[in-house]
């Protein structure tokens, strides 16, 4: 597993439960996102309606699902959770629908891999509060229409490219998460280390932060291993020293790469001379699957700068040479 992936690991959701940020306040960074939500929010609730649905997009890892919680919390109402893969069958989602309070949140995580079936029945359910069922097969199946509570439906997704356009479409409010910037996510490694009871020096706090590709998940799963590398190797004091020394050991460099990245990149410079190079052949080459690169690796390689998209394929940037200490070819030249 990579210390640097933004999924989320099997082991890190009860640990995660304690630093993840309750309230809008303590949600660092995204700035223009929590200040028009707390308007949204405040104004739902003085009008005692259920918020517009909420669709939130951006790369894992930058607190999508943390925002659903933190919505459902500054609303007063209950919080579900489902994802598109779970929901398989119009009954499963129809369940859940049927068991909401009015102006509860049902949140439902990577939204663009729901079933075309499933996806029937939440349009009605998110335009009408209808809920359109079929009961029974051939000749003997008749609809039934049920009314719900009005409800928010706040979904996610890695890329909003992904949404069908009627769905998208149905969502009143349309947030993106942008990847964090070094001081913010300084920001969240000291409120984290707060919360563990980890003494942290600003920076030890700076180094994770500068490593964790702008993204908080994994500036916080960097502090955990950071963390065990004081207590065994040092006085159990996160200082910059120890945070170097330590994200060092992992081999995570000073932008946030890892083995994979650097594959990557290397892959593009050295057998496709920089590039243009076509996602699937990329993929080939470095035995990846076409969905992690473009899901897992590309948008923050992109976001810095390193790496390009062009109509004939994925170009290095001049960047990328430097990074490995390489003279970038003079038509890159800057
Ligand atoms: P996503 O759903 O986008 O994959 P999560 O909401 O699960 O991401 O966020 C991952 C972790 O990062 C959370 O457990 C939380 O502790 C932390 N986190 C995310 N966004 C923020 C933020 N804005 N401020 C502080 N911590 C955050």
């Amino acid at each position: 597993d990579r210390i640097v992936t933004a999924n989320s690991r099997a082991d890190e959701e009860r640990q995660d439960r304690a630093i993840r940020p309750k309230r809008l306040t303590e949600y660092v960074g995204q700035q223009e996102l929590r200040n028009q939500m707390e308007i949204f929010i405040q104004a739902a609730v003085a009008r005692k309606e259920a918020l517009d649905h909420v669709l939130i997009f951006g790369p894992p890892g930058l607190g999508k699902t943390t925002l659903a919680n933190i919505i459902a919390a500054e609303m007063g109402v209950n919080f579900r959770q489902t994802s598109g893969p779970v929901l398989e069958k119009a009954g499963d989602l129809a369940a859940l629908l049927t068991n909401l309070d009015a102006h509860d949140i049902l949140f439902i995580d990577e939204i663009h891999r729901l079933s075309p079936v499933v996806e029937e029945i939440l349009y009605p359910a998110m335009e009408d509060y209808q809920l359109d069922l079929m009961i029974g097969e051939g000749p003997a199946a008749r609809s039934i229409k049920l009314d719900l509570p009005p409800f928010t439906l706040v979904g996610a997704t890695t890329r909003a490219g992904l949404l069908t356009s009627p769905l998208r479409d149905r969502f009143g409010i349309v947030q993106r998460l942008e990847f964090y910037t070094v001081e913010e996510l300084g920001q969240i490694v000291t409120r984290s280390a707060g919360v563990l009871g980890i003494t942290i020096e600003s920076h030890g706090a700076f180094e994770i932060a500068r490593r964790s590709r702008g993204t908080p998940r994994i500036a916080n799963r960097l502090l955990r291993r950071v963390r065990d590398f004081a207590e065994v190797k040092g006085n159990g004091v996160i200082t910059g020293d120890i945070s170097e020394q330590a994200l060092d050991m992992l081999r995570v460099d000073s932008n946030g790469f890892d083995a994979l990245d650097r594959k990557l990149l290397m892959a593009m410079i050295d057998n496709f001379g920089g590039g243009p190079v076509g996602l699937d052949t990329l993929a080939a080459a470095i035995s990846e699957e076409r969905g992690t690169i473009e899901d897992v690796l590309e948008p923050y390689l992109l976001q810095q700068g390193f790496i390009m998209r062009t109509p004939r394929g994925r170009v290095v940037t001049s960047h990328a040479y430097v990074h490995f200490g390489l003279q970038p070819p003079k038509a890159l030249a800057v």
